[in-house]
């Protein structure tokens, strides 16, 4: 049975979402997929690199995900990794184009409008996106990426070919030293990906000050 929260989302979203569509699918690798996105709806949208949209997805509710870049007429892109069975990670496996999209957004979330400096990205295999959004917003600053990953050569090969320069990939739960390598003074680390990993390179590496955003927890659904 439907949840509350989803038949909300329907009935709301008739008011609330920008529709579109997706215009391409292009796979990346067995697990990243690139989804092109426009529509008019999508025009004029509000957007700076790290914004975030909730997708909708009827019958089961939102799912987060970060636009790349987001052009006046509307066509917009995402990176999806294919994880396991939630709606998210099928609809990265068998998106289509022409497929219709709802989504509700571009919202704030890795907000560094403010930050002039250097920046390390640090996450997994759902980060590579907002990695590539902020590399792509200002490429004359310097953004070092670490990602912990369960297939370390397939996500640095995704990013060669996203262009990313900078980057690290290690095993999962080896980020602190791979993050003290390239944490310089004057950088402003950016702590996203999954909520454990986050909280134990904090316990390990203190003081780092910066910004966080958790973007999935172990055993919670839609965190968002
Ligand atoms: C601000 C923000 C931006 C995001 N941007 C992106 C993006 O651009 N690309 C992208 O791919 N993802 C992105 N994510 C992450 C994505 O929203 C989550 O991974 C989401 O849980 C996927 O939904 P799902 O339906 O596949 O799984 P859910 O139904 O939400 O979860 C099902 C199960 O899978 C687990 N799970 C969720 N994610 C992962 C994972 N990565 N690895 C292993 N297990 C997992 C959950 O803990 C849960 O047990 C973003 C999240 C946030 C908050």
């Amino acid at each position: 049975m439907a949840s509350a929260k989803a038949l909300l989302g329907a009935v709301a979203g008739r008011f609330l979402f920008r529709h579109g569509e997706v215009t391409s699918v292009t796979k990346l690798s067995a697990q990243f997929t690139r989804i092109d996105v426009a529509g008019p709806e999508l025009a004029g949208a509000p957007f700076v690199a790290g914004d975030k949209v909730q997708l909708f997805f009827p019958g089961v509710g939102m799912r987060t995900y970060t636009p790349i870049t987001w052009a006046p007429d509307g066509a917009t892109w995402f990176v999806g990794y294919a994880h396991g069975a939630g709606p998210g990670a099928s609809w990265v496996r068998t998106v289509k184009a022409r497929d219709p999209v709802a989504l509700f957004g571009p919202r704030r979330s890795i907000d560094v409008a403010g930050v002039d400096g250097p920046l390390v990205l640090i996450g997994d295999e759902t980060s590579l996106a907002v990695a590539v959004a902020l590399c792509r917003a200002k490429p004359d600053r310097r953004v070092d990426v670490v990602l912990e990953a369960h297939a370390a050569d397939e996500l640095r090969d995704v990013a060669r070919a996203l262009e990313l320069a900078h980057v690290t990939v290690t095993p999962k739960g080896q980020l602190a030293p791979a993050v003290s390598a390239v944490l310089t003074v004057g950088a402003t680390p950016l702590f996203t990906g999954r909520a454990a990993s986050i909280q134990s390179l904090k316990q390990q590496l203190t003081g780092l000050g910066g910004k966080t955003k958790a973007y999935w927890a172990d055993g919670k659904r839609g965190l968002d």
